[in-house]
């Protein structure tokens, strides 16, 4: 339940939170009601101020990235949401090594990768996520290839005790599988991460990002705006096979559709609301199930106050 604006603490004004922020402003899929509280802190100390504040209020915190895997409630979060855009927005290289702060966005660091003659992360130019973001899910690509192995160390915000303490985890304090790993849910706000990447020539590296591009727009709705895939594989075959089987392409509930390109996609023409998604994605579970005994467990990400939609309520 939204507690009432009324009710809602007043923040310190050094703070530089802002109020009511509509999220569909965050979001790859232009949908989302307001957030309660909004900062851009500018630096780790700024961040540490306002992690701090929201314990002592009881606000809930959320780390927003590229906004691509989440679909958040038309009534938006009693949260404090938080971009680290400008606080975690470095890249650094040290011969195969780059640390790149969370917000770093996978494409621009899989160029700068491309330009040092580094490569491991071509897989990754098509992937609208932020580095916090493609940790929580092991982002990756069909072909296994995805950024867990990359990983050397994931610096960490973390509360120790009663303390806010940075943590830098080496990668196998980590586990790492198919679209999940241990720091999703684990309250740890990801700073940065150093991955380590391998020589390659640019010329081939850049060959590869144009191909795995230029595949993508053949097979993806890239145009409109998505969350991408909307339900995780299940087990031995495609969330888009199944939804095309059980004859759900071009399904819709209100301005949300199933993408004709590729069925795992819900796309909209900018005037759909959480609601459409919600409902939408959970008649493709029913359709599914009906037709082939597969429960679709959805790979985007529910933010919203309260219980979530039916479609997001099975389990993993
Ligand atoms: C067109 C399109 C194509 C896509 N293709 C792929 C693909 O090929 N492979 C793939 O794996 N995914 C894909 N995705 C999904 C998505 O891009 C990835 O999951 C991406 O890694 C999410 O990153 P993000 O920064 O957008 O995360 P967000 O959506 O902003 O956030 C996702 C979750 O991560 C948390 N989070 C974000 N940053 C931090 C942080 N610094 N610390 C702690 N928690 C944090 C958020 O709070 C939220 O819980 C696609 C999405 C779209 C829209």
């Amino acid at each position: 339940m939204r507690r009432m604006a009324a009710t809602l603490p007043e923040a310190p004004r050094e703070l530089a939170l802002t109020r009511d922020e509509p999220l569909a402003r965050h979001t790859y899929m232009r949908i989302g009601g307001p957030a309660a509280y909004f900062g851009t802190p500018t630096d780790v100390d700024a961040l540490r101020r306002i992690v701090t504040w929201a314990r002592r209020a009881r606000l809930p915190l959320r780390v927003i990235g590229g906004g691509s895997n989440v679909l958040v409630s038309d009534e938006g979060v009693t949260a404090v949401v938080l971009s680290l855009r400008a606080a975690c927005g470095a890249i650094r290289f040290d011969g195969p090594l780059v640390t790149a702060g969370a917000a770093v966005m996978l494409p621009r660091l899989a160029h700068a990768a491309a330009e040092q003659a580094l490569g491991g992360l071509e897989f990754a130019i098509g992937i609208p996520g932020a580095v916090g973001g493609a940790l929580q899910t092991n982002a990756g690509i069909g072909d296994g290839r995805a950024i867990g192995p990359l990983v050397r160390t994931v610096d960490v915000l973390r509360l120790v005790g009663d303390v806010l303490t940075r943590v830098t985890l080496p990668a196998n304090e980590i586990t790492w599988g198919y679209r999940e790993t241990s720091l999703r849910g684990s309250g740890d706000l990801v700073l940065g991460a150093t991955l380590e990447l391998s020589p390659r020539p640019r010329a081939e590296i850049e060959a590869e990002m144009r191909r795995l591009l230029d595949a993508r727009q053949a097979s993806q709705p890239t145009a409109t705006p998505n969350a991408g895939s909307t339900f995780c594989n299940p087990p031995g075959d495609y969330a888009g096979r199944v939804i095309e089987a059980a004859g759900c392409t071009g399904l819709a509930v209100g301005a949300a559709r199933i993408s004709e390109l590729h069925a795992n996609f819900v796309v909209h023409d900018g005037s759909a609301r959480a609601a459409d998604v919600a409902a939408l994605m959970a008649e493709v579970q029913t359709r599914v199930r009906v037709a082939s005994g597969v429960t679709l467990v959805p790979e985007i990400e529910w933010w919203g106050d309260g219980p979530p939609p039916a479609a997001f309520a099975v389990a993993g």
